[in-house]
């Protein structure tokens, strides 16, 4: 499977390494002609409002707004999942606006910045390592939009069709199983046993 990484600011390197470990032929996504023939894009953390910067002076608002409608799979994390909603809890900064949900930044207090806790997420049979690091919370989401995971009654974790939204990084564990959620359930499930 042919995924990228948006590589414009933030953690690619480790989202690349875990899918390379994965069996995925990666791609790191700097231009949007680098977006042909993805089968996914995942979006990784960082700081939103530089990438969102970024993503304007590189005309990539268009092109993902395009890939998306043409059937693209997009994995956001952290600053990635903020550039994907529609509202911004007191921001006008730049959004792609895919996912119908009102996030709200730098949302578990300073004093807790940055922090890992077993999260029960829906469909995983064990806890997942949740590390959340100046992380946003999906403050709600709208119709049709699942929610897979909570900490502390506050949505971390949701789906809608072909987009995948985390408050936390699992490209920061050794943990796999969201991304290999990711690429057997919301890529392409047809493609299971080729990653078995
Ligand atoms: N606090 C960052 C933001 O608002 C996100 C942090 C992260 O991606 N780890 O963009």
């Amino acid at each position: 499977m042919n995924i990228g990484v948006l590589a414009l600011q933030g953690a690619f390197r480790e989202h690349r390494i875990m899918l390379e470990s994965l069996g995925c032929i990666v791609t790191e996504v700097r231009l949007p002609k680098h977006l042909e023939g993805l089968d996914g894009v995942i979006f990784p953390g960082g700081e939103s409002t530089t990438i969102g910067k970024l993503m304007v002076h590189y005309d990539f608002i268009a092109a993902l707004r395009d890939y998306h409608a043409n059937g693209g799979a997009i994995f956001a994390t952290c600053a990635g999942a903020i550039l994907l909603a529609t509202d911004i809890v007191g921001s006008d900064q730049p959004r792609l606006g895919l996912l119908e949900m009102r996030v709200k930044r730098n949302a578990f207090g300073r004093q807790v910045d940055s922090f890992e806790t077993p999260l029960e997420v829906k469909g995983l049979s064990q806890t997942f390592p949740a590390l959340f690091i100046r992380a946003p919370i999906l403050e709600s989401v709208g119709e049709g939009v699942e929610v897979l995971a909570t900490f502390d009654s506050q949505i971390v974790l949701a789906r809608k069709g072909r987009l995948l939204a985390s408050s936390f990084h699992p490209e920061l564990t050794a943990d796999t199983r969201l991304h290999k959620f990711f690429l057997e359930q919301v890529v392409q499930p047809k493609a299971v046993s080729a990653l078995a």
